[in-house]
């Protein structure tokens, strides 16, 4: 869905202060920041700012803390990573993202300089798109630029309610998102295939069905494709699974037919008792799943038929790893396609989009994000999008 929006080509930020809202939800363990994409990726963005003498605000959510101050989701974590993605230069924190603090630290401000505000959702009115905290976070600034794709899907106050207090441009980052998903997928070459697994299946469910009106080929890996295999009558014994979802998969596999797109699903599996590393495993073809199994990956046949197939198209959106890929052996399938990916990728013969945490970070694991035509930042908005929805951020700055 193509929406008019204005950019920073069309705001004069020169000595003024510059509201950016970026996504700084990054993967944290035991206070550091493990995968810095989201990080890196916002980086020319800042230093054009910069370079145009703005003072800079940075404004991000991090994870759930749902209104509340909860000292696990300060944004501190991100401060250093942050300052070295920039070059090493030292920024200033505020404790808070409105009031006093924050007033404070944007009146410190010189330009060119930056500032990262407390996480937006320690305040309930972030995710209310309450106008009354909208407009206590534009009092910090003049002009208000949207660098956050990963959270356009979102209808929360630093998105949608801000815009009516500031002039409200998108940033590179954002830019750069939407233009590459556009110049694929508005008219992609085809044939057109789409991977889609992982976990959330009743969610994933809807966007497949809308998807086989748009792909050629859509393989299911992962937990969605168990309950496709269930529908289908095929045992998946102990499996993550959505059994009562099985007239809508079989739906989902009518409509796929009506539509030409065909429905590839894993030919074998890779089962265990329990999800443990390194655990004893056995693989089977898909219809000899034992009741007390679990499928946690796909197996080698499988994959030799998604590289077939892969080999058949010309451009690939991918979301959803094919298996529990955080636990050993289990990544062996995803890490697999993603090889084979890039490797048709490297090659010319497919143009390759991925996005979700849970995706970026299989295909990091298996190095091959480099690999890639184009790897978006965001999960859910690089769904929503995909499925022609509305993106609330997006509608915002185009000042509907
Ligand atoms: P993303 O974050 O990229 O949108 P999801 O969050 O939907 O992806 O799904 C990722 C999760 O799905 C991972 O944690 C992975 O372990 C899990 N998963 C994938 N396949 C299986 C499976 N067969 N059994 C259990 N978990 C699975
Ligand atoms: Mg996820």
């Amino acid at each position: 869905m193509k929406i008019a929006y204005k950019t920073l080509d069309d705001v004069n930020v020169a000595g003024k202060r510059v509201l950016l809202r970026v996504d700084l939800n990054v993967p944290v363990k035991n206070g550091l920041v493990t995968d810095t994409m989201r990080i890196d990726r916002i980086v020319p963005t800042v230093q054009e700012l910069k370079k145009k003498g703005a003072r800079i605000i940075l404004l991000s959510h991090f994870g759930r803390p749902k209104g509340k101050i909860v000292r696990e989701m300060s944004l501190r974590p991100v401060l250093r990573p942050l300052q070295s993605a920039l070059g090493g230069e030292s920024l200033v924190f505020s404790e808070d993202c409105i009031g006093p603090p924050a007033e404070q630290a944007s009146k410190r401000l010189k330009d060119g300089e930056v500032a990262l505000f407390e996480n937006l959702r320690f305040h309930g009115g972030e995710e209310r798109n309450d106008p009354v905290f909208a407009r206590a976070l534009a009092a910090s600034g003049q002009i208000y630029v949207n660098d956050a794709f990963a959270a356009a899907h979102r209808a929360h106050a630093s998105v949608a309610a801000i815009t009516k207090f500031l002039p409200s441009v998108a940033g590179r980052l954002m830019q750069a998102e939407l233009v590459t998903l556009e110049r694929i997928l508005e008219s992609p070459e085809r044939p057109l295939a789409a991977i889609i697994g992982g976990a959330k299946i009743s969610t994933k469910l809807e966007l497949l069905g809308n998807l086989t009106s748009k792909v050629n080929l859509l393989v299911i890996g992962g937990g969605m494709a168990n309950t496709f295999l269930d529908a289908a009558g095929i045992e998946v014994g102990a499996s993550m699974c959505e059994r009562r979802m099985a007239d809508e998969a079989n739906r989902i596999t009518m409509v796929a037919k009506q539509n030409n797109c065909e429905i590839v699903l894993p030919v074998d599996a890779v089962v265990a008792g329990q999800l443990a590393a390194n655990t004893r495993t056995v693989t089977v073809p898909i219809n000899k799943v034992p009741k007390q199994g679990m499928i946690l990956d796909i197996g080698p046949e499988s994959v030799k038929v998604i590289e077939a197939k892969l080999a058949e198209c010309k451009s690939l959106v991918w979301n959803g790893p094919m298996c529990a890929f955080e636990t050993p052996p289990f990544d062996a399938g995803t890490t697999a396609v993603a090889h084979a990916v890039a490797r048709l990728t490297r090659v010319k013969k497919l143009i390759s989009v991925a996005g979700g945490g849970d995706t970026v970070a299989a295909l990091s694991k298996a190095g091959v994000i480099g690999d890639f035509t184009y790897v978006s930042t965001a999960g859910g908005a690089f769904l929503e999008w995909i499925e022609g929805k509305e993106l609330p951020g997006i509608t915002a700055l185009s000042g509907k």
